[in-house]
Order: C-alpha cells, then sequence, then structure tokens
C-alpha cells in the first residue's frame, strides 16, 4: 500500500452493493487473519478481521454468550461487518454493529498502524485528531450533514458533534483504513424465547399488530423494564414473498396477505405472562393463529430463520434463473412516513406488472423490495422504478441505503440524497486519512471527488 498501488479490501464477499470488487490494483484478502478467542468474564471477543460471523456466534453460545449482530447470511467476516457496520432483524432491538465494537486495529493507507479504542479519540471544534502508532497525529474535519430521521443509515460516513474517532471508521466501507483486528462486546445469552411466524389474512390488521408490538416494545427499551413486550425481531413477508417461499416451505398457508416473523426473550419467570400477552395482540388484530407457527425450542426457532433466510436466497436464485440482475432497493423513511412509503412500493410495482417481492425488518421502518426481472425490457423499467423509489424516500426524509451500503452500486444514489458539497466534505475525509486515495477505489463517491 505504502508504494500507492491501489487496494480493495475483501472479506466474504457477501456484500450486496460490489465493494470488494476492485476498480483496478490489488484485491487483499483477509481470510487468514481468522484467530479469535473470547474472555467469558469481561464478555470481550477479540477477534482478526478474516473471522466468519458463524464461527464467532458459535464460540460465544459455548460459553452461554451472545453477539447480537445478525445480517442474516452468516459466512460473512467481523471486518466487513465493520466496514458495512452490518444490521439485520436483531437490530430491532440491539442495534447495529456499532454498538458492540469497542476497539479496532487498522492499517492505514500510507502503511501506518492506528488503534482505536472507543471514548479515547472524541471530535471538538468540528475536527477529530487520531494519533498512529509511530507518533503521527492526523486532524480530520467532520462532516456537518445532518443525518436523517431514521433507525438505521449507511449512507455515507457517520458523523456526529462529539463524533468518536472508532465510528468514522465503522461502515466506511473499505475506504479510510483496513481493519485488521478488534476488540467487540458480548452479551450474556438470553434464558429462553417465545418466537413466532405469524400469518394475517389482511393487510391493515397486519400493520396495526406491528404498530403496537412496535410501541409497546420500544416503551420496553425506554423504561429498562417494566412494560411486559420487549420483541428482539419484527421482520415482514408480503404476500408474494410468501407464495416464492412456499416453493421451498409448501407447508406455507396460502392465501394470506402477509406474514410477521417475531421473537421475544424470556426467562422461566416470564415465560407465561409474554406468552399470555403476545397472544392477546394476535387475537385483537385478527391474526391467523390456527395456521400461524410458535416456538420455544432451539430446533425449531433455527427452522424460522431458515425460512427468514429462505426469501433473499430464493429471490437470488429466481434472477440468476432469469439470466438477469436483481433490484433491491435498502432505502429507510422516518418512521412516521413508513406506511406511505410501503404504499407508495405496492402502487409503483403492481402497476409496473413486474414479478416482486417486499420483505425485511419492519420493526426498524425499513423494508427490502426486490424486482425480478424475467427480460431486458423489464430490467429496465425495474431500474427506472428503482429511480422513483429513492426520490421518493429522499422526498420523505429518508436514506437511500439503511444497511447494505453504498459500494459501487449505490453512489449515484447517494450523491442525490447528500448533493455535491457534502460529498465534498466526505472527500476531505478520504484525503485526510488516504491522500492518494489508494483504498476501495470506486466505493462510496467517484475518484472525481478525490482530486485535492
Ligand atoms: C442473503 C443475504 C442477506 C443479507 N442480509 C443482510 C442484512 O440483513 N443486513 C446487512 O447489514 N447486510 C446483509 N447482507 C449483506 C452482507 O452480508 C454484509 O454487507 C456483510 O457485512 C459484508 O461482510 P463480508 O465479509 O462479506 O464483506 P465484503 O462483502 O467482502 O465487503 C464489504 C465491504 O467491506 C469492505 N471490507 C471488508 N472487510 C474489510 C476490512 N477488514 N477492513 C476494511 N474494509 C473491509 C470491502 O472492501 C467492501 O467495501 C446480506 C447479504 C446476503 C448475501
Amino acid at each position: 500500500m505504502a508504494n500507492g498501488t491501489a487496494v480493495t479490501v475483501s472479506g466474504a464477499r457477501t456484500g450486496t452493493v460490489g465493494g470488494s470488487i476492485p476498480f483496478g490494483g490489488t484485491i487483499l484478502s483477509m481470510e487468514r487473519l481468522n484467530a479469535f478467542s473470547i474472555d467469558r468474564e469481561a464478555r470481550i471477543a477479540s477477534v482478526g478481521a478474516g473471522v466468519i460471523l458463524a464461527d464467532l456466534q458459535k464460540a460465544a453460545d459455548a460459553e452461554g454468550l451472545f453477539y447480537p449482530p445478525d445480517p442474516t447470511e452468516w459466512s460473512c467476516q467481523i471486518g466487513g461487518n465493520i466496514a458495512t457496520n452490518a444490521s439485520g432483524s436483531r437490530s430491532f432491538k440491539y442495534g447495529a454493529t456499532r454498538n458492540y465494537v469497542q476497539e479496532i486495529r487498522v492499517v492505514l493507507a500510507t502503511g501506518e498502524f492506528l488503534t482505536l479504542r472507543r471514548g479515547e479519540a472524541i471530535a471538538t471544534d468540528g475536527f477529530v485528531n487520531v494519533v498512529t502508532e509511530n507518533g503521527r497525529e492526523i486532524a480530520v474535519r467532520v462532516p456537518t450533514y445532518e443525518r436523517p430521521d431514521v433507525r438505521k443509515n449507511v449512507s455515507g460516513y457517520f458523523n456526529a458533534d462529539e463524533l468518536d474517532a472508532i465510528d468514522l471508521f465503522i461502515g466506511s466501507e473499505g475506504t479510510l483504513g483496513v481493519i485488521v483486528e478488534a476488540k467487540l462486546a458480548l452479551l450474556k445469552k438470553p434464558e429462553g424465547f417465545f418466537s413466532g411466524i405469524v400469518f394475517f389474512p389482511r393487510e391493515n390488521d397486519l400493520l396495526s399488530f406491528v404498530n403496537e408490538a412496535r410501541t409497546a416494545s420500544r416503551k420496553q427499551a425506554e423504561t429498562n423494564g417494566n412494560a411486559r413486550m420487549d420483541a428482539a425481531l419484527i421482520e415482514y413477508f408480503d404476500r408474494n414473498s410468501l407464495s416464492l417461499i412456499s416453493e421451498r416451505f409448501p407447508e406455507t398457508p396460502s392465501g394470506m396477505a402477509g406474514a410477521i416473523f417475531f421473537e421475544q426473550e424470556t426467562t422461566p419467570a416470564t415465560e407465561d405472562a409474554l406468552l399470555e400477552a403476545w397472544n392477546a395482540l394476535l387475537e385483537k388484530h385478527n391474526a391467523a393463529q390456527e395456521t400461524s407457527w410458535f416456538t420455544t425450542n432451539e430446533q425449531d426457532l433455527a427452522k424460522m430463520r431458515e425460512f427468514r433466510h429462505a426469501l433473499p436466497v430464493t429471490v437470488n436464485e429466481r434472477v440468476v434463473r432469469n439470466k438477469q440482475k436483481k433490484i433491491g432497493t435498502d432505502m429507510a423513511v422516518p418512521d412516521a412516513k413508513f406506511e406511505s412509503f410501503l404504499r407508495f412500493y405496492e402502487n409503483i410495482l403492481d402497476a409496473s406488472g413486474i414479478e416482486y417481492v417486499i420483505f425485511g425488518h419492519i420493526g426498524d421502518g425499513h423494508l427490502h423490495a426486490n424486482l425480478l426481472p424475467k427480460t431486458e425490457e423489464e430490467a429496465t423499467r425495474s431500474r427506472h422504478i428503482y429511480g422513483r423509489c429513492v426520490a421518493q424516500a429522499i422526498m420523505l426524509g429518508g436514506c437511500v441505503s439503511a444497511e447494505h451500503g453504498i459500494g459501487k452500486l449505490k453512489r449515484h444514489y447517494l450523491a442525490a440524497m447528500k448533493g455535491e458539497r457534502y460529498l465534498n466534505e466526505m472527500a476531505e475525509v478520504k484525503r485526510a486519512l488516504d491522500p492518494k486515495g489508494i483504498l476501495g477505489r470506486g466505493n462510496v463517491f467517484a475518484e472525481s471527488y478525490l482530486a485535492a
């Protein structure tokens, strides 16, 4: 790197926006940095960047601990998760990867090492200063954009008035430094859980159920304990998702408007009351309880997670079979605009006649609409529809990427969301840390922004 060769960091390449695809230069594989250890007492995992998420999850579980980030696809690497600030279904209760990263060791584009511990380098007067391991101080100007009022957002570099330097690197998509090691906070494994995949004959009932479950769960988080319901995840499948998924899970009931997958943690003391509370809410909102699935055992829960994972996998297979590319949205809008954005999706997609599914993290007000074009003509129209969805999300005060990142595929949309001024502010951050612009070339913004 120190000789100025462009370097693109490759994790497990599960990212969906082309971030680890090189635009020239060298690819740096992290897969051999796969050693890790767990300090059970301190509840800290010390990991190499190439550790596979599934391996860490398994080892934490064996110690009676729990690493909450769950980006559905567990074959990704921890370094990739940090570089994309991965989130997923359980982010509803636990937040994204950022919340668990206590320390990172980074190699800068200059070849210098930098260790950042949470709380040690905080911005003042619009600048955050970092000091490399060989003693060089680098002052980075904090971007001044306002962050949209959404629960998840990975559209461009993170900023805050009192920005912690570690947070600048989390979610920077391989453009500011190569993350080689990290220390991650772990939690105590929940004692028990109650989970369900619940089907609804009517969409309005499903949405009012989600509203009430979400509000009750957030109250729990705010009051730290007294309210009863406290979902760890609330996930959505629209009617088309159910029909697609029934190819793999024929037991899926037909004729339903949609389904919700939820998970509630329990203890022996709370289990009965929680089961009752969820059942009462489901009944109130007319869920088809007799055809729905519920469990309190790990084996069935694994099957429910498989059901959830099967959807994006089936979508990917379908588009490959169609010899087309998937067009998938990843925007989020403020809570108050969520229903109107869902209607926008449904109206524009129904009118298109193109096969589609809508699914995802409804607890966080963040859904994926995936278009599955069958012909070139449908693919072209799908891209236009995608553009209209981006415009609508921006107009509603949302963001263009809630969890997948910008990579190379979505940078035009980031430009539409942020505008020239703020892209230039991000480029200034990049130039301070990577003066020759060699890391993650083409990710987040076009190289033209990097000319000094
Ligand atoms: C079926 C499916 C479902 C998914 N669902 C979700 C979801 O619910 N939520 C979610 O957040 N994501 C989801 N993803 C996306 C993906 O799993 C994440 O983006 C993942 O965090 C990327 O990790 P990776 O190791 O595969 O990184 P890669 O894809 O290899 O790289 C991603 C980016 O990070 C950079 N990078 C990788 N490692 C490092 C490092 N050590 N240092 C610096 N930069 C690095 C790369 O240059 C690239 O820009 C899903 C993907 C699939 C295939």
